[in-house]
This record gives C-alpha cells, sequence and structure tokens, in this order.
C-alpha cells in the first residue's frame, strides 16, 4: 500500500481544508459508529422488519445506548489521540496506557482480543502481542484515525505506527495490511483523493491480498476484518455521498458501528464535512463531538504535513 501511487495526482488544497477534512475523519468515525450501534449484531433482514431502512440517530441496539452515543471504536480511538498529545510523540507504552486507563472505566463494550491484549500489556508489560491466526479481527482498524491524521505525508511512519499500535492487541497479517490501507485511504482522503484515487488504493491491498476482493460483495458484514472492509468498499464504491454510504453499511447489520466508523472515517474527508446529515450532528454526543474535532486538529497541526505546509497554523 503506497500514497506513492496518487504521487503528484492530489490537488493542492490549502491548510484550512486540511484541517477540516482531518476533523471530518475523526467525526465521521464517532457519527458511522453512533448511527452503527442500533443495528450492531443484526441481520440485515431483521433491520429491515424493524426500521425498514435504519438511519437516523436513534442509540438503542443492544448495548441499550442513548441517541448519539459512541462505543469502543470512538472511545479506543479518542484514546489513542489523547496519547499522543498528551506526551507530544509517538510511545507505544503512552498508547497502551491510555487504553488500559479506558479499560479501567469499564467501557459498555470491548472486544475479547482487545480485553486480551490490555490484561496481557498490564501483567508482563508488553506492547507486542505475538503473531496469532485468531487476531484477524477488527478491533486495530476500526482506531486507526488519529495514527492516519498524526503520520499525515509521511508513508512509512503511518505504516510503522499503524502496525505498532494494531500489535498491542492484534497480531494478524490481514489486520496490519487493513491497518495500513485504511490509513492511506483516509490520508488521501484528507489531502483532496477523488474517490477513483481511492479506489486506486483499494485496488492495491486487493492486488496484495486477494481475500480483500469485494466484487461480487458476499453480504457478511463481520468482525473478521475481510468481512469488513468488503462491507466497507462495497457501499463506498456504490454510493455518492457520506449518508448514503453510511447508511448502506449500517443496513448490513453484523458489526454495524465499526463498518459505520471506517466508512465514515474514509468518507468523511471524502465528501467533507459540510455534506454531513445536520440532524446526526445534531444528535451526536456533544462532548464526543467537541473532543474529536479537537484531537483532530491538535493531531493535523503536529503532523509532517504542517512542517511542509506554507501556512502552518500552529
Ligand atoms: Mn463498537
Ligand atoms: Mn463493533
Amino acid at each position: 500500500m503506497d500514497l506513492g501511487l496518487l504521487s503528484g495526482q492530489l490537488p493542492q488544497l490549502s491548510w484550512e481544508q486540511i484541517e477540516s477534512n482531518a476533523q471530518a475523519a475523526f467525526l465521521g468515525v464517532a457519527l458511522g459508529d453512533a448511527l452503527g450501534a442500533t443495528t450492531e449484531f443484526m441481520t440485515p433482514h431483521e433491520i429491515k422488519s424493524k426500521y425498514g431502512v435504519h438511519k437516523k440517530m436513534i442509540g438503542g441496539g443492544w448495548l441499550r445506548l442513548s441517541p448519539g452515543e459512541v462505543t469502543d471504536d470512538t472511545e479506543m480511538s479518542i484514546h489513542m489521540a489523547r496519547a499522543v498529545i498528551d506526551v507530544d510523540g509517538w510511545d507505544l507504552t503512552s498508547v497502551a496506557d491510555y487504553f488500559v486507563k479506558w479499560m479501567q472505566k469499564r467501557p459498555k463494550d470491548i472486544g475479547a482480543t482487545c480485553a486480551r491484549g490490555l490484561r496481557t500489556y498490564i501483567h508482563k508489560g508488553t506492547t507486542q502481542m505475538p503473531y496469532n491466526e485468531w487476531d484477524a479481527g477488527n478491533g486495530a482498524v476500526m482506531r486507526i484515525v488519529p495514527v492516519a491524521i498524526y503520520t499525515l505525508g509521511d508513508q512509512a511512519r503511518l505504516n510503522a505506527y499503524a502496525t505498532q499500535q494494531a500489535h498491542i492487541t492484534h497480531h494478524h497479517t490481514l489486520s496490519d495490511a487493513a491497518c495500513i490501507a485504511v490509513g492511506s485511504m483516509v490520508q488521501a482522503a484528507i489531502l483532496g483523493a477523488s474517490i477513483a484515487q481511492l479506489r486506486t488504493l483499494a485496488e492495491d491491498l486487493i492486488r496484495r491480498h486477494p481475500k480483500f476482493s469485494f466484487e461480487p460483495y458476499n453480504g457478511h458484514s463481520s468482525a473478521y476484518v475481510v468481512d469488513t472492509i468488503k462491507t466497507v468498499f462495497h457501499h463506498l464504491f456504490n454510493s455518492n455521498d457520506f449518508e448514503s454510504c453510511l447508511v448502506g453499511v449500517v443496513n448490513q447489520g453484523g458489526d454495524a458501528d465499526t463498518t459505520g466508523a471506517i466508512a465514515g472515517m474514509i468518507a468523511g474527508p471524502l465528501y467533507g464535512g459540510p455534506a454531513f446529515p445536520k440532524a446526526w450532528c445534531k444528535r451526536l454526543d456533544r462532548d464526543v463531538s467537541r473532543e474529536v474535532q479537537h484531537l483532530a486538529q491538535m493531531l493535523v497541526r503536529r503532523s509532517p504535513m504542517a512542517h511542509r505546509s506554507t501556512q502552518p497554523c500552529t
């Protein structure tokens, strides 16, 4: 996976536009998570008979959430971002400490692989789980947005940090590949890539790991990272606005909050914050909304791109 595939083809965005797109990526995670949590673990058929088409920020779901409440996908992303801002740098121990701090607050939901990795960190102090063929869940890629924003403009750093943070809990080739691919797509979208250019990056992942091929789409939306990414790609590349992309993934059910979060982090900067449905933004937990936008701004101002930009806004 290489953003270099698009080198010289991306538009020249203003720094203000780049910052706004970074905020749209992080806000996209929260919106997709909150929308999708309602239909998590449901089948498309169950969703259809209960809601017709689920497209309102109404909470509920198996976690009995308030409207606009987010889950572990957004919470882990926020804690990783805080870790980077608070120590003003990339420190894996600090990231693991912030994840543990979050787990100790007894979140409503935490993935089994995440909990196991964090317990191992508590007991052994290791931030790198050994390779495990059962670690191909989506828990590492769902929280990739702070890494994508913080390493904006530096592919090598993105690849390194994406896999390091993944291995705190998940160590698997397909999870690593998904983290790097989605991180690259988020960066490209923040830098103004078109949907066709994002597709070039998706095709590159599929060339390296044919399991991610999403055509024909089989309709499976599980926590297996391959099913998750295929669901996101199918709806991302068969829709033409933020709302229909997110409505598409969350009505697929399964791991709907996570497919929502991942679709949101790519479609957010692709279509831009002004394209977000106002009703969703109004319903989204206000503290979360404020914090993700603040963190996105802090992260992008510390990115390699900020140092390179002609108008760094620090
Ligand atoms: Mn979740
Ligand atoms: Mn989930």
